[in-house]
């Protein structure tokens, strides 16, 4: 039976509950209003506040746009940093760095590998003096979740300003960004509302500086109250409405408060779906323990994973397997953001063993 509507097991865009979708179809109204300038305000002290943030900008674009931010305010200093890369978005902060004409070094680790605090402190003890560090929390191509403890402490002993991508993980694990000196997320991953936003997390006043384009500008629209130009009012009341949704959940992530709606904790429903798929003999990319609860990467070799994507498609079953970095290593993912039912995870499972029997015999 093909589920209708089809299940949504992707990283963004999520399944988007009806409240956000009411939030957001509600007309448009104006952005210099009163009202909607109250309303921004009071939303970002709250998203602040529930990650342990002093101050939050929220920029019309996608995480990215949120990355690009970050990366101009590194070009406002002098001193060098260090970037890690263990994935595709490890990767991207790179690019975000070179673009920007940043002076960094790499620490790098094979795809599926995590970051001891050693490796970093042996690469911190080697270069010349390093003032930042640029990591991805949630590496989504693989599912690898960084300890943002373990760096944080490494940070706070030497003094260096660490920044965070918690694009994917904001909204599907507990969240501290108390001492994170920059930090991204957006509307559209695990808050489960619409892409279009990015958010940049703060902690320190950020002055205007005349040498970063005006949109990338973090100081420029702090000294406007946070709405320099055109927003979404929509976009902004649909995140409202997500975060109301995520909070009165008691947060479908963070383990305590009862689930709504038969909606079933995230850690729960990846614990069955990763044990059910590890006794089906399919191969993972990342271990337990240093993954999210958010994301699993099957490596179905010698399955070809674009050809299982679009059977398991066919088939109402929406895994993530169209991105570049997918198609070219064969992986494809299995994302659980926003509300998730265990009935998903039966059906999924069910429809891997049938995909495999078609796919995989020697007659397919
Ligand atoms: C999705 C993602 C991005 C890019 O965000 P877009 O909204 O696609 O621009 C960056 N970093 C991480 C970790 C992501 O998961």
């Amino acid at each position: 039976m093909t589920p209708n509507p089809p299940i949504n097991l992707l990283p963004g865009p999520v399944p988007i509950h009806p409240t956000v979708r009411e939030a957001f179809a509600a007309p448009p109204v104006s952005h210099r209003s009163e009202t909607f300038q109250r309303d921004l305000r009071d939303l970002s002290r709250r998203l602040a506040q529930w990650v342990g943030a002093g101050e939050v900008a929220l920029l019309l674009g996608s995480g990215t746009l949120a990355n690009d931010a970050v990366a101009a305010q590194l070009s406002r200093r002098d001193d060098r940093g260090l970037i890690l890369v263990n994935g595709e978005f490890g990767e991207r902060l790179v690019d975000h760095g070179r673009r920007m004409g940043l002076d960094f070094s790499c620490l790098q680790k094979p795809w599926g590998e995590t970051f001891e605090p050693a490796d970093v402190e042996t690469a911190l003890d080697q270069g010349p003096e390093i003032g930042w560090l640029w990591a991805v929390h949630c590496e989504t191509s693989t599912g690898v979740l960084h300890d943002v403890e373990s760096l944080a402490r490494v940070c706070r002993r030497r003094g260096i300003d660490l920044v965070l991508d918690c694009i994917s993980s904001l909204g599907t694990v507990p969240l501290d960004l108390r001492g994170v000196h920059l930090a991204t997320g957006s509307s559209g991953k695990g808050i489960a509302s619409f892409p279009g936003l990015g958010l940049v997390f703060h902690h320190h006043g950020i002055e205007p500086s005349p040498s970063i384009p005006r949109y990338l500008d973090l100081g420029y629209l702090a000294a406007k109250g946070g709405l320099p130009f055109t927003t979404s009012t929509n976009l902004v009341y649909a995140l409202r409405a997500a975060l109301d949704r995520h909070q009165a959940l008691g947060s479908w992530a963070d383990g305590d408060g009862a689930p709504a709606d038969g909606a079933a904790k995230v850690e729960g429903l990846m614990a069955f779906l990763r044990g059910e798929l590890e006794g089906a003999g399919w191969r993972i990319l990342a271990p337990t323990d240093v993954s999210s609860p958010a994301v699993v990467t099957l490596a179905p070799e010698p399955l070809s994973a674009p050809e299982m994507g679009e059977w398991l498609e066919a088939r109402g079953l929406w895994l993530s397997y169209r991105s570049e970095y997918l198609v070219r290593r064969n992986l494809i993912q299995v994302c659980l953001m926003g509300e998730h039912h265990r009935g998903e995870i039966e059906a999924l499972l069910a429809r891997l063993e049938e995909c495999r029997d078609v796919l995989g015999s020697p007659s397919a």
